[in-house]
């Protein structure tokens, strides 16, 4: 193997820059030639493609974001669009294609990879909803913003005995959430793991406030309930003042941690070497601390991330 690619695609997340160095110097550092692909699956199809140096990723370890830039790109599910990004992978000479992203970025790298085209799937979402790794790359640093959120909006709900609610993401996986309310003492976890009662948070969060708490904090992942109603249905119920704060994309944002950074360059290393002794078809991951790969048609078909109840379990007592 002579050339390979890079993208970022779906969601950015921290450490997306590091994990790209990763796969820019591993590569160079065996003699390969690394193409960067811009905006994700898009500039696939858009051919917006350039050869990358070890110049290129200078400076960016520390940086958020995705220096490739990322996009939403739902016409990648047609097999023609797919075909001419890989006529214009071809073109250029790219043998194989290292993708960092989500599940759903996943996606359009298990379809090139049913349509005869090797690609290495790259963890890189806040979500930690990828199957196949305990940790994807930006989860810890989110989990860092998250944390520093709550501790604020704790010393004023304190202040003012108010009550919290605070709506955290990772779309359909509670991780973040989770250890968010262990790390930030939240009294409540609202996951979409598991079953959401109303009626019986409300009712929980009045006792605590009968029974003398100065206030309370209540994490929410997103797309449960809409946050700014359960405030107004609390603030009714309790006679506190309740606020709903939806902390949305500034989770996103940010320089990665020193974890997701050597995570990130880990991984980026790890997939170059996969592509070097012939492994196609793959996504990456590190599981009880070690790096691993899993057949990536599988991954997405068949495995999960497994909830982790253990976590959870271990939240509920501390509240
Ligand atoms: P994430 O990778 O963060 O989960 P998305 O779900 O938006 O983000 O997926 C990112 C991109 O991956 C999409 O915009 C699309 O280009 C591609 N993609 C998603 N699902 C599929 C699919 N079923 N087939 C082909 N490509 C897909």
């Amino acid at each position: 193997i002579k050339k390979i690619g890079v993208l970022t695609s779906g969601g950015d997340s921290p450490g997306m820059n590091a994990a790209i160095r990763g796969v820019v110097r591993g590569a160079l550092s065996e003699n390969l030639e690394v193409y960067g692909i811009y905006d994700g699956y898009q500039g696939l199809y858009e051919d917006n493609i350039e050869l990358l140096t070890r110049r290129s990723v200078s400076d960016v370890i520390n940086r958020g974001g995705t220096m490739l830039g990322s996009a939403r790109f739902p016409q990648f599910k047609e097999e023609e669009i797919r075909l001419k990004a890989i006529e214009n992978l071809k073109k250029h000479g790219i043998e194989a294609l290292v993708v960092i992203g989500g599940d759903g970025s996943y996606m359009g790298a298990k379809c090139l990879t049913e349509m005869g085209y090797p690609c290495i799937g790259i963890p890189g979402t806040i979500d930690n909803d990828v199957p196949g790794t305990d940790y994807t790359i930006g989860f810890l640093t989110a989990l860092n913003c998250v944390i520093s959120a709550i501790d604020r909006l704790r010393d004023t709900s304190s202040s003012h005995r108010r009550i919290s609610i605070i709506e955290v993401m990772g779309r359909h996986c509670g991780d973040l959430t989770i250890a968010a309310s262990i790390a930030g003492g939240a009294e409540y976890a609202i996951v979409p793991e598991k079953p959401y009662d109303e009626s019986e948070l409300v009712e929980g969060v009045a006792e605590g406030i009968a029974n003398g708490k100065k206030h309370s904090i209540i994490l929410v992942t997103e797309h449960i309930t809409d946050v700014h109603e359960l405030s107004k249905k609390i603030e009714a119920r309790t006679g506190r003042e309740t606020r709903a704060t939806v902390l949305g994309h500034v989770q996103r944002g940010g320089a990665p941690t020193a974890f997701d950074r050597v995570l990130a360059s880990r991984m980026g290393v790890y997939a170059v070497d996969l592509l070097i002794q012939g492994f196609g078809g793959r996504c990456v991951g590190i599981q009880k601390d070690e790096l691993v790969h899993h057949d990536i048609i599988d991954a997405i078909e068949n495995k999960r991330r497994p909830f982790n109840e253990e976590l959870y379990r271990i939240g509920q007592k501390l509240f």
